[in-house]
């Protein structure tokens, strides 16, 4: 392994860092909610996160505070983000 290669992987996020709770809270979602819980699992969110081949942009967007105005190009849960964020108007 290189340096390059060495500094590069130093600089991955980490694949269990919580990137969704994160992004929720970036696009207004609760992620304590009951609701947003029960569907975190039943859409396999998390799983979605942790294989995501868009985390390194995804953390780039999440620490310049700027990942609500670009996840759409980008992020696998956007939809799902979607659906949640619908949901929270039809209580
Ligand atoms: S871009 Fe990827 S890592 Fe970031 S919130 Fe979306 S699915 Fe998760």
């Amino acid at each position: 392994m290189s340096t390059g290669e060495f500094d590069d992987a130093m600089h991955m996020p980490h694949a269990s860092q919580d990137f969704l709770t994160l992004a929720m809270l970036s696009v207004g979602i609760d992620p304590d909610s009951f609701h947003t819980l029960e569907f975190v699992r039943d859409g396999f969110m998390s799983r979605t996160c942790i294989t995501c081949p868009h985390r390194r942009r995804c953390h780039s967007h999440l620490e310049a505070f700027d990942f609500e105005s670009h996840y759409r190009d980008f992020c696998p849960n956007r939809d799902n983000f979607s659906k949640l964020l619908a949901k929270r108007y039809d209580a």
